[in-house]
């Protein structure tokens, strides 16, 4: 998923050796509220891509060196670039070029001499698309009920952010944590008193962490969180402010309800260990500990 404010304006990235066909681009397309980056050979356009992530690109088809059909195959091999959306820009009604453009994955091919306002409404409906695609992505990965990042994505963040600490070589902590006796909350109160302490205990988690953590439910009364460039003791110290929050919470409409939850911390092991099994054990173990130690507290693994 490609993290862009929406707010920002498109920026179009075009790919072409052609420099009357950067002016006429550049003249033709200067009222479509679009940045223009520009490249004039495959290997400068494929650079660009990685280093600006645009929200569309034209790639030509033929170029000296790298041809276009290269230059998609690279763009979409690469995990990073293999979402932007790709216009091809050809001179050849060639069917066999265009049936290879789109089984490499290009989303339109567009005839030289350009059309323009078809161009225009093509290149409209192809950042359409991507954003309702994007949007879609992001959407799985939510929570329904509480707003928060979902397993799918937890997962998918965990290992992303382990290779990130390891190249880095800075510390990380792993998260778990339960509600207390839930299901007895869940029995004496209602379901949809259950339903407002994951609400609330989701909002406390919010308020708590920084913008660069990543607060998951795990699944039922179960959240995970990631710190990324947090040492254990820090760890620790958040997951405090949470308990404490969650502790000294009252429901308005539930005046008798007391929800408390237990923590379980890891920091990177001795071993130094980068596999997100190894990181959810010892989370998962230290949980275990505090609910063990008599809940609604914080053990460290
Ligand atoms: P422990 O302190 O050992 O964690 O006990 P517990 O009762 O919290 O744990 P258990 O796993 O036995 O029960 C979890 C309960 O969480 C059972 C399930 O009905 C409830 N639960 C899971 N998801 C939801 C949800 O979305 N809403 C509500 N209201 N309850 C949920
Ligand atoms: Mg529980
Ligand atoms: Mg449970």
């Amino acid at each position: 998923m490609i993290d862009r404010k929406p707010e920002q304006q498109p920026v179009l990235l075009l790919i072409d050796d052609a420099p009357e066909i950067h002016r006429l681009m550049a003249m033709k397309l200067k009222d479509e509220g679009l940045d223009f980056l520009t490249a004039f050979s495959g290997v400068e356009g494929i650079e660009l891509a990685e280093r600006q992530l645009p929200a569309l690109i034209l790639l030509d088809v033929t170029m000296p060196d790298h041809d276009g059909f290269e230059v998609l195959h690279t763009l979409k091999e690469n995990p990073a670039t293999k979402q932007i959306p790709v216009i091809m820009l050809s001179a050849t009604h060639a069917s066999e070029a265009k049936v290879r453009s789109f089984e490499l994955g290009a989303m339109d091919y567009v005839t030289k001499p350009v059309d323009v306002p078809e161009l225009r409404a093509r290149i409209q409906s192809a950042i359409r698309l991507t954003r309702l695609m994007e949007m879609l992505e992001h959407r799985a990965q939510i929570d329904g009920l509480t707003g928060l990042w979902n397993r799918a994505h937890f997962d998918r963040r965990l290992e992303a952010e382990l290779a990130e600490m390891k190249r880095r070589e800075t510390p990380m902590s792993l998260v778990m944590c339960d509600l207390d006796h839930f299901k007895k909350l869940n029995d004496s109160f209602g379901h949809p008193a259950g339903d407002a302490v994951l609400e609330t205990f989701a909002s406390l988690i919010t308020q708590e962490i920084r913008v660069n953590d990543i607060a998951c439910r795990y699944g039922g009364e179960e959240f995970t969180l990631i710190l990324p460039r947090t040492a254990v003791a820090e760890a620790v110290g958040v997951c405090e402010r949470i308990r404490k929050a969650l502790f000294a919470r009252t429901f308005r409409k539930y005046p008798e309800m007391q929800a408390t939850a237990s923590f379980g911390v890891t920091g990177m092991p001795v071993d130094g260990a980068t596999d997100p099994a190894a990181w959810l054990e010892g989370a998962d173990n230290a949980l275990y500990s505090a609910k063990e130690g008599g809940r609604n507290r914080v053990h460290v693994y």
